[in-house]
């Protein structure tokens, strides 16, 4: 656990490895980026996009591919660890776009784990991020994954109307979770599982804190699993608290610190930390960038099929109509990118997101994708609208990325609140 622990102390930055004038933000990528991203890319060329088309219509997780993943050290703590490592935050962006490039459905398989890792080292002590971030990928021989369960059926966009509970039991120094979840992304698949509990109800989204479920514990149960539109290789269910007794220490941060937090709240005082936003915040710009990764597929794809396919005599790229479209969609993949380096960059080196620059990253990302796969259809045709061709499965995959982590009218209403300085309802 040293080891983890270690790593994990890494990625934070607290050590005494870093520069004292701090990272420089810059657009030329240093050698270990462009290395990460060549094997990135790599896998998802070699790996994952061949695979594609087969999981998304069995609408299973591909064990196999995050096996393989797992074997090459691209699945695993260690990974995650070495590309949040990087001091311009633009590592883990540029590894999760390849990786979504390969295929949406099959990276989601391989990254859904990190919204739970994301929870835990935001949130939790070092000593439960030594324990529990390693145990929610496995080993390299035995991977597992982890799910992170903030929605319910009726706590969607408005998390506040959480009604999952946490009771704490002092006799035992237990947990009690009781409560249903809804569209966990691994949701009952998962070794572990961090849910998003409310302890005073009373306090809304200021009452919730987040807990870690270790894995076999009893009460914890997959209920439905969802059938869906795209993603499809990446499983998602709704989860069943029943009695669902964990330790005390389970609790991420600590009881001490949940109980100064509720203390203030209840004077009136302010609270920053809300335990699900804080999760989606910090990982709006990696979210962003998978649509990116989607998006770019697609554009590549009907740029090479508008040059060869032909009509009237020549290749259809040569019309205009075609050729903008395609100009176009490199140019909004292209802005999008820059919105999601940014706010990543930000993100990474403590810069408050004054103008919710996290939401703008993933909404822009999102709105890009969907647009882009769509365009991309209508540039290959009959074709693109069959599954026989990759972008239609690209279009489908593309939609999630304005509802889930924040759809996007939620996500202009963080980022018109933020401008504006009024809480716009
Ligand atoms: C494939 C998939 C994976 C998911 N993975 C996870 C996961 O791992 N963990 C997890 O916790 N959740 C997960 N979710 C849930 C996801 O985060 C929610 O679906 C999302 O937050 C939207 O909530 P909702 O579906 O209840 O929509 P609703 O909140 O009911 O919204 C419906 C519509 O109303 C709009 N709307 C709502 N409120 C407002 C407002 N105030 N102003 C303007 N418009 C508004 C929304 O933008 C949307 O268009 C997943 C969902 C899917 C489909």
């Amino acid at each position: 656990m040293a080891e983890a622990e270690k790593l994990v102390a890494e990625a934070a930055g607290n050590t005494d490895g870093g520069s004292s004038e701090g990272p420089k933000f810059t657009l030329e990528l240093n050698q270990d980026q462009k290395d990460i991203r060549e094997w990135v890319h790599g896998f998802a060329e070699g790996v994952v996009r061949p695979a594609a088309e087969e999981w998304d219509e069995r609408e299973e997780t591909p064990w196999p591919v995050i096996q393989e993943a797992a074997k090459i050290g691209l699945y695993g703590f260690e990974a995650l660890g070495q590309f949040w490592a990087d001091e311009t935050g633009l590592t883990l962006p540029i590894a999760n776009e390849e990786l979504f490039w390969g295929d949406a459905g099959i990276g989601m398989a391989i990254m859904g784990t990190s919204l739970a890792v994301a929870a835990i080292f935001g949130q939790g002590t070092p000593e439960q991020m030594g324990e529990w971030i390693p145990q929610c990928f496995g080993s390299a021989d035995d991977p597992k994954v982890a799910s992170f369960c903030s929605s319910e059926p009726d706590a969607g966009s408005d998390v506040s109307a959480i009604r999952t509970t946490a009771k704490y039991d002092e006799a035992t120094d237990e947990w009690v979770l009781n409560g249903q979840k809804a569209w966990a992304t691994n949701g009952g698949i998962a070794d572990v599982h961090v849910v998003i509990a409310t302890v005073d109800r009373e306090l809304r989204s200021r009452g919730h804190a987040a807990f870690v479920i270790p894995p076999g514990t009893k009460g914890c149960e997959q209920g439905a699993k969802v059938k869906k539109h795209g993603l499809r290789a990446s499983h998602t269910a709704d989860v069943h608290l029943d009695d669902c007794r964990i330790p005390g220490s389970c609790l991420l941060g600590g009881k001490e610190k949940l109980d100064e937090r509720l203390a203030r709240v209840r004077e009136g005082k302010r609270s920053n930390s809300q335990a699900a936003m804080q999760t989606f915040e910090a990982s709006r710009p990696t979210v962003g960038a998978q649509a990116l990764g989607i998006a770019r597929a697609a554009y590549e794809y009907s740029l090479n099929y508008a040059k060869e396919r032909e009509q009237f005599g020549r290749a259809i790229v040569e019309n205009q109509a075609i050729a903008f479209t395609l100009a176009d969609m490199k140019l909004e993949i292209d802005a999008a990118r820059l919105l999601v380096w940014r706010a990543a960059w930000m993100g990474r080196n403590g810069q408050k997101f004054e103008n919710a620059e996290g939401s703008m990253s993933k909404l822009k990302a999102g709105e890009v994708a969907v647009w882009a796969t769509e365009r991309a259809i209508q540039i290959l045709g009959g074709n693109g609208y069959t599954r026989e061709f990759p972008v239609e499965r690209m279009s489908r995959d593309a939609k999630i990325y304005t509802i889930f982590e924040g759809t996007s009218e939620i996500q202009r209403l963080v980022i018109a609140r933020a401008i504006s300085g009024i809480r716009i309802p």
